[in-house]
């Protein structure tokens, strides 16, 4: 392994925790929201004690003090992404409020009746939901690309969609919360471009995983949440090349967006600042920023092997066993995320299994309803790992699961066995 997450484990108290069920917590639920390492919540508590104040508009050295922490932030920010200028890198809510905003405020701008958004059939909800209601307000029309039967998509049928629907954007996850599939953000970025569409890339899943360089993504908005990079959640960054900003009209009014405001109107002040109205999430980036230095002080490429070695080892195993279906592509063309089924058990019903067993993970539709129809199911289990879980964590993975199995399998027949004969 390229990183010992035996060495990392310390570095998150939660990890010490037990479940309620009493066994020692192994934490596979990291697609959802990661943990925390101290130096995170550090920062977080010594900006409370030693310098808190609202920023920018203090003449106070509190003031200018979280002020200089803030921007700070944003510098770290900018350098772990590889933006060019801290003008294209906006704190927002998360991955949510960043769509939205874009979806407003480009999409408000830019686009019109009959003008189409293309989207791939693996989208979480925050990537979808948007686009309808644009689509509700203004008429565009909303198309999503389909899945192979290997959970990828054909480059081929991009370019297809592409030459044939003409989008004005396209947008999509660099890597798909369920599936854990990886898609090709640069080689899709440029089919787009030279098709004439603008697009957008849902990072929510990539940026926590492996180095993100906008440079060479090339895409016009990138966008991802601080919370399932080990930061804080109410933080994300929504990041957009300066030109395309610059032309968008303001998201949300108030107090810290504009530059003046009289009876009759208000004219915004410049990036990044237009696109962050009210008091902006002051610990919430300082505490981004030290994930951030934390999670490169580990290395992205090592995480990211650290990943693909736990993810081969869960995808592996859990095909092994009679019964299991795994919704994604094979390991080499996904991140560290395991979707599967189990035959005649529901997702809920393993997930709440494996919690007995102090494995956490996560049952449902994750937020992509599309993508489960478009795959015959209507929910799945989810095991996602970050740089602190280990092999024996994916073992204890699948031994729970083939336990669930045995134990639902031979309730089922008993209970089948038991009922009355109608
Ligand atoms: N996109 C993807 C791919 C996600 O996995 C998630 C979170 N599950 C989101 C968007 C939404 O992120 P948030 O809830 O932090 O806004």
């Amino acid at each position: 392994m390229s990183l010992d997450p035996l060495q990392i484990r310390p570095d998150f108290p939660i990890l010490q925790r037990k479940s309620a069920s009493g066994a020692p917590l192994a934490f596979l639920d990291n697609a959802a929201s990661a943990q925390r390492p101290q130096v995170v919540i550090d920062a977080i508590s010594d900006c409370y004690q030693r310098y808190y104040a609202n920023v920018h508009r203090g003449i106070h050295t509190l003031s200018e003090e979280s002020t200089a922490a803030y921007e700070a932030a944003r510098e770290t920010t900018r350098e772990f992404i590889g933006a060019r200028s801290h003008a294209e890198v906006v704190f927002a809510a998360g991955t949510t409020a960043a769509i939205n905003t874009v979806a407003h405020s480009w999409g408000g701008e830019n686009l019109a009746a009959d003008d189409v958004v293309l989207l791939t059939i693996a989208e979480h909800h925050a990537n979808i939901v948007p686009w309808h209601q644009l689509a509700e307000r203004i008429g565009c029309r909303v198309e999503f690309l389909p899945l192979r039967d290997d959970f990828t998509i054909d480059d081929a049928v991009v370019q297809a969609k592409l030459d044939s629907l003409r989008p004005k954007l396209f947008s999509f996850a660099s890597c798909s919360n369920v599936l854990g599939t990886n898609f090709p953000v640069a080689k899709w970025t440029g089919m787009a471009h030279a098709a004439g569409a603008t697009v957008l890339v849902d990072a929510a899943q990539g940026a926590p995983h492996q180095a993100i360089d906008v440079q060479h993504w090339d895409a016009d908005f990138v966008v991802f949440s601080g919370h399932k990079l080990c930061g804080p959640t109410g933080i994300g960054v929504l990041y957009g090349k300066e030109t395309l900003l610059d032309a968008m009209p303001p998201f949300l009014g108030g107090g810290g967006m504009i530059d003046r405001v009289t009876t009759t109107g208000f004219s915004p002040t410049g990036l990044p600042e237009k696109f962050e109205a009210g008091t902006p999430p002051i610990t919430e980036a300082i505490g981004l920023a030290a994930a951030m230095r934390y999670l490169q002080s580990v290395g992205m490429d090592n995480i990211q092997a650290h990943e693909h070695v736990l993810c081969q080892a869960a995808d592996a195993a859990l095909r092994e066993i009679e019964g299991v279906e795994i919704l994604g592509p094979t390991p080499d063309r996904k991140a560290g995320i395991v979707s599967f089924t189990v035959d005649g058990i529901h997702a809920h019903d393993i997930a709440q299994w494996l919690d007995t067993r102090g494995v956490a993970v996560r049952a449902g539709h994750h937020c992509a309803m599309p993508l489960h129809e478009s795959v015959g199911k209507t929910a799945s289990t989810r095991a996602s790992f970050y740089l602190y879980n280990t092999l024996e964590e994916v073992d204890r993975l699948v031994q729970a699961v083939k336990e669930a199995r045995d134990k639902f399998m031979r309730g089922g027949r008993r209970r089948r066995r038991r009922s009355p004969s109608p």
